[in-house]
């Protein structure tokens, strides 16, 4: 039986949307050398437009890091810094609505995921760390580690909000100070953020945002004036800013990429890992880089829990993101919707079988719907490349050994998901896979206090609880280049 849903799409009001926006430096937004549009990708409708920063408006906003950095944020005690993060995570609760609803129109991601998860893990890392910024020296890393200065922060667009709040809480609760670039097609939440900087009386300059294209990004990652570069997004890019900061004194860290197994043994309860697998793929339409886009399942069950995942897709709701029942919303950007058809197209040419869930796409906008490949081979493209889309491809194994020599078999160790009801199994796969999170018999679970981070192609560093604070002390370990 299939119920219809009554439209519950939740009011835009909440949100005032500026026709244009500035350069947040030194506390006030300034104007900058150019500006461009940002677009819902959900209606292609245009929301607002946009400063972006080139390399003499980075200077400034180095100039204003700098200042501050010497002047107030690195002098002055943990417990004060503690307060005004303790504000800021107080002020992004107060206003979580409206953060969401702008997260959803700029991201085209479903409202339920940024109302229950970006917005409410946003505010969570800024009160972890406010609890740190005082404490500090009972971290482990001596009696008084010191911060390291300005830190240029470069996030992509999968989750605005919280890539900031992973950057940014840590970094200020070590006493450093910020530039801060947002991605391009996804810059409204971080302004939104400096308006809660203003209202949180954070002195001018402790956090400076960028807005841009890549190019904002290589200005702020190359500038000499900055201390440490701290990156997430995609593994290319990563590469190339490991090389334009090598040799130059400057930490960093990577979070990139990933291409996480989601294994599945045959005593796993169903029901359940086939709802691990929905949310592993599909969350946020697959744009995570910790998603399960692999599953390996065991032979033995393969044919039941295919079935049963195919039921469960064909329930997903595709469509508007405003709308309270939708499961998928929209692709963020034209070209990342190109990237993925693409690689779809090559399972198919390369002899994979696709299955797509029959959901009506709508007419304009950026949309993919729910797939899953079978029949799947290792040597793949759609096995080995991350999609960073709604796309599942499946393989099967016989053997514990045999899921694990598969699941490393990637240049990627991000993340990796194990369905079991024997705790030993659980156990003897955690040891063995090479990725920095395992999580068993759930997926996706995130939590300011837990260290997240990767091996091989999907980085160096931590982000989040002690470890993550390495990053930004100036302790040994702390990503020398
Ligand atoms: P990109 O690597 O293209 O971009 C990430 C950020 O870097 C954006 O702000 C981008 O600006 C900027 N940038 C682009 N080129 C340069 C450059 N040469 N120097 C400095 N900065 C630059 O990734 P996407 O934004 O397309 O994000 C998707 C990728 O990010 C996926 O591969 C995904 O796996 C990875 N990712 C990893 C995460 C992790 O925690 N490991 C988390 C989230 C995503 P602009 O937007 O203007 O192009």
């Amino acid at each position: 039986m299939r119920f219809e849903y009554a439209p519950a799409p939740e009011a835009r009001s909440i949100v005032t949307l500026r026709d244009s926006y500035g350069l947040f430096i030194g506390g006030e937004f300034t104007a900058g050398s150019s500006v461009f549009k940002t677009i819902s990708p959900a209606t292609e409708e245009v929301l607002a437009e946009v400063t972006h920063a080139g390399p003499e408006d980075v200077d400034r906003a180095v100039a204003a890091a700098r200042q501050a950095y010497e002047r107030v944020w690195s002098v002055m005690p943990g417990r004060e810094r503690g307060k005004y993060l303790f504000r800021i995570a107080r002020l992004i609760q107060e206003r979580a609505r409206e953060l969401a609803v702008l997260e959803t129109m700029d991201n085209g991601k479903p409202i339920r995921e940024s109302r229950d998860t970006d917005v409410p893990l946003s505010a969570a890392h800024f009160f972890y760390h406010a609890g740190w910024a005082d404490k500090l020296s009972y971290a482990g890393f001596g009696p008084s580690p010191r911060p390291l200065g300005v830190v240029g922060q470069v996030i992509p667009w999968n989750f605005p909000l919280l890539m900031l709040a992973w950057k940014v809480a840590p970094a200020l609760a070590c006493g450093n100070t910020v530039v801060l670039k947002p991605a391009e097609t996804t810059p409204l939440t971080a302004l939104l953020f400096a308006e809660i900087c203003q209202q949180a009386d954070l002195p001018p300059g402790v956090v400076n945002i960028v807005t841009g294209d890549g190019t904002t990004g290589q200005a702020v990652v190359a500038h000499p004036g900055v201390d440490k570069v701290a990156f997430t997004g995609s593994t290319a890019v990563g590469k190339e800013i490991a090389r334009a900061c090598a040799v130059s004194g400057k930490r960093l860290t990577l979070e990139l990429g990933g291409k996480a197994a989601n294994v599945v043994f045959d005593d796993a309860p169903a029901d359940q890992a086939v709802e691990g697998i929905v949310n592993g793929i599909f969350f946020n339409a697959g744009h995570v880089c910790c998603a399960g886009s692999r599953l390996l399942v065991q032979e033995s069950v393969a044919e039941e829990v295919l079935g049963a995942l195919k039921r469960r897709m064909a329930a997903l709701r595709l469509g508007d993101p405003m709308d309270k029942n939708t499961d998928i919303g929209a692709i963020n950007s034209r070209a990342q919707l190109e990237k993925i058809a693409e690689l779809a197209s090559s399972g198919e040419a390369e002899g994979a079988e696709r299955w797509s869930a029959p959901c009506p796409l709508p007419d304009r906008g950026f949309w993919f719907p729910p797939t899953v490949f079978t029949g799947v081979s290792q040597a793949h493209r759609i096995a080995r490349e991350e999609i960073f889309g709604p796309v599942l491809s499946v393989l099967t194994f016989r053997t514990p050994a045999e899921a694990v020599e598969k699941a490393n078999n990637t240049p990627y160790g991000l993340s990796a998901g194990v369905w079991t009801e024997k705790g030993s199994l659980i156990l003897w796969m955690a040891s063995r896979l090479r990725a920095g999170v395992v999580w068993a018999n759930t997926f996706n679970r995130f939590d300011p206090a837990s260290p997240f981070g990767g091996y091989k192609e999907s980085g160096f560093g931590r982000e989040g609880g002690r470890h993550g604070l390495e990053a930004y002390l100036d302790v040994p370990g702390g990503g020398d280049v």
